[in-house]
C-alpha cells in the first residue's frame, strides 16, 4: 500500500507542475515574443491554466494520500522521501488554508493596484496610491492570519515565508542591522575618495548585435547548456524553468551599455545554471527538483555576477575577448580600467540602478520599513517622509519626488510582502558560499582568468544545486559553509575589494 500512496501523490503533484509550467512558458512568451494585441486573450488562457493547477494542488485527494503517506514507516524512514512529504506538506496546508474568496480578491486587487502605481507613479503623488498600498497592506495582513504565526513570530514572519522559508523578520533584522552599521560608513568613504574608478571608459557604441553574439558565447562558457535552455531579449530580463532540460533567460541590450548586458547575462546566467543543475529529471513536480527559496536562488545569480564576473581574475579573461569581438572602441583599455570600471561605487536613488555596495542600502531600508507597516508601528501614510529620512542618512541623497522615491518599485503594488530582503539575502549567502568555495578550490583566481569556470560549477552544483528543498536555506548554509548566516563575509569581499581600489587607508573594521 505505502509505494502506491506514494506513486499516486508523486503523479498527482507532477500533473499539477506540469500544468504550472505550461502557464509559465504562456508568461515567458508574453516578455519575449508575443504580438503586442494579443494581452487580453493572454491574461484569460493564463488565468485558466493557473487556476486548473491550484486546484490540482489542492485536490482533497492530495490531503488524503499526503496523510496516509504520513503514516507509513517506510515513507518517513527514507531520508529523501521524507523530505519530500515535508515540503509536500508545508506547500499543501498553505495553499488550503487560504480561502478562495480571498485568493479572488487578493488577485483583483493586484492587477487593480498595480495600475494604480502606474499612475500614481508617473503623476509622482504618493497620495494617489495610498488607498490601494493601505489595502494591500490589509489584504497581506488578512493573508498572514490564514497561515498563522510561527511560534514566537509575528504575522510578518508568516509572509516571509513564501519568499524564504524557514526564515523569520528577526532573524533577518539581527543580520540586516550589523550589515547596515558597516556598510554605512564604507560607502560614506568611497564617496569621499578623490581616487574611485569610472565606468565612463567603456560607454563605447557597440552594434547590439555583436553584443548578442558576444553574449550567448559567454553563455556557453560559463556551463549553460544550450540544449536544455535558450537566450532570448526582454525589456525587464529575467529567468524561468518550464520543466526539466527548458530553461530559458533573457537579456538587454542598449548600443552604449555592454557592460550592463554583461552583468545582466552573468546574473541571469547564475540562476539558469542553479535550475540546469537541480535534479528536475527524477524530481520534477516535487520539492526535492525544485529551488530552495528566493534567497538561496538570488545567490546563485550574484555569485556568478559579483564573485566570478567583477574579479580581477575574470576581467583579465574577458578583456582581450572583449577587445577581439568588439574591435577598436576598447583597443586601448586595460585589465585594471575594467577591473574598476565593474566595481565603481556610486549612490543612486534608484534600486535597480545600484552597484553592489550601496544596493544592500536601498534592501535595508525596503525590509525595515515594509515590516514596521505589516505589523502596525508605521503608517502606510507615513512612508514617504519615512522613506526620504533613511535614504539620507543611509545613502546620503535627498529625495526630490516619490516617483524616484517609495514609488519606485512595483513589488508593494503587487501585494509582494517579504520579497525585498530575498535581495540581500542573496548577496550574503553568496559571499559566504564564495569563501567556502576558495577554501575547496583554493586555484580559483587561477581557473577563472584562463576561462576555467567547470571547478565553480561543479562545487556548485554538488553542494547546492544536487539538493533542491532538501533543507531549508539557513540550514543548507550551516551544512555548506560550516557556519550560520552573517553580515560578515559580505563585508570581507566588499571592504577587500573596494578600500584598495579607492585608497581609502583607514583600517579594516575589527
Ligand atoms: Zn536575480
Amino acid at each position: 500500500m505505502s509505494r502506491a500512496c506514494y506513486a499516486e501523490l508523486l503523479k498527482l503533484l507532477r500533473e499539477a507542475a506540469t500544468f504550472s509550467s505550461v502557464a509559465e512558458l504562456l508568461a515567458w512568451d508574453q516578455e519575449t515574443t508575443m504580438p503586442p494585441r494579443a494581452g487580453a486573450f493572454r491574461a484569460e488562457a493564463k488565468g485558466l491554466i493557473s487556476a486548473t493547477a491550484h486546484r490540482r494542488a489542492t485536490d482533497p485527494r492530495v490531503g488524503e494520500l499526503i496523510a496516509a503517506c504520513e503514516a507509513d514507516a517506510e515513507i518517513s524512514g527514507d531520508p529523501l522521501a521524507a523530505a519530500n512529504l515535508r515540503e509536500i506538506r508545508r506547500d499543501h496546508d498553505r495553499a488550503v488554508r487560504l480561502p478562495v474568496e480571498l485568493i479572488a480578491e487578493i488577485s483583483e486587487t493586484d492587477s487593480r493596484a498595480l495600475e494604480a502605481w502606474r499612475a500614481a507613479r508617473e503623476a509622482s503623488d504618493y497620495a494617489l496610491f495610498l488607498p490601494w498600498m493601505e489595502k494591500q497592506i490589509a489584504l497581506n495582513r488578512r493573508k498572514a492570519e490564514c497561515w498563522g504565526a510561527p511560534e514566537g513570530g509575528d504575522l510578518y514572519d508568516a509572509l516571509l515565508e513564501d519568499f524564504e522559508p524557514g526564515t523569520t523578520g528577526a532573524e533577518l533584522a539581527s543580520v540586516f542591522g550589523p550589515l547596515r552599521a558597516a556598510l554605512t560608513p564604507l560607502v560614506e568613504a568611497l564617496a569621499a575618495s578623490p581616487h574611485g574608478p569610472s565606468r565612463e571608459p567603456f560607454r563605447v557604441a557597440v552594434p547590439v548585435g555583436k553584443q548578442k553574439r558576444f553574449n550567448r558565447e559567454l553563455l556557453r562558457h560559463l556551463g549553460f547548456d544550450t540544449r536544455a535552455g535558450r537566450m532570448d531579449v526582454s525589456t525587464h530580463p529575467f529567468s524561468t524553468s518550464l520543466g526539466p532540460a527548458d530553461t530559458r533567460i533573457t537579456s538587454r541590450y542598449t548600443r552604449d551599455g555592454f557592460l550592463d548586458s554583461l552583468g545582466t547575462t552573468l546574473h541571469e546566467t547564475g540562476h539558469a545554471l542553479y535550475e540546469q543543475g537541480l535534479p528536475k529529471e527524477e524530481h520534477f513536480g516535487l520539492p526535492l527538483g525544485q529551488p530552495m527559496g528566493l534567497g538561496i536562488h538570488e545567490s546563485q545569480s550574484r555569485l556568478w555576477e559579483n564573485h566570478v564576473g567583477r574579479s580581477r581574475a575574470f576581467c583579465e579573461w574577458v578583456l582581450p575577448r572583449l577587445q577581439r569581438a568588439f574591435g577598436s572602441a576598447l583597443r586601448s583599455r586595460t585589465v585594471d580600467e575594467l577591473y574598476g570600471a565593474v566595481n565603481e561605487v556610486r549612490p543612486n536613488l534608484i534600486r535597480v540602478e545600484s552597484d553592489e555596495a550601496t544596493y544592500h542600502a536601498h534592501i535595508v531600508l525596503r525590509f525595515d520599513l515594509e515590516r514596521a507597516m505589516i505589523l502596525d508601528h508605521l503608517r502606510p501614510a507615513d512612508l514617504p517622509a519615512a522613506w526620504n529620512e533613511r535614504v539620507r542618512r543611509d545613502l546620503g541623497l535627498d529625495v526630490p519626488n516619490d516617483r524616484v522615491g517609495c514609488m519606485q518599485d512595483v513589488h508593494w503594488s503587487m501585494g509582494a510582502f517579504g520579497y525585498f530582503p530575498t535581495y540581500t539575502l542573496g548577496s550574503l549567502y553568496a559571499a559566504q558560499l564564495w569563501e567556502a568555495l576558495r577554501g575547496a578550490v583554493p586555484d580559483v583566481d587561477a581557473r577563472l582568468a584562463r576561462g576555467e569556470f567547470d571547478a565553480v560549477l561543479d562545487w556548485l552544483r554538488e553542494n547546492v544545486h544536487a539538493h533542491g528543498r532538501r533543507w531549508p536555506a539557513r540550514e543548507l548554509c550551516r551544512r555548506v559553509t560550516g557556519g550560520a548566516l552573517s553580515h560578515e563575509p559580505l563585508m570581507r569581499h566588499l571592504e577587500g575589494k573596494l578600500r584598495p581600489l579607492y585608497r581609502i587607508d583607514v583600517p579594516a573594521r575589527k
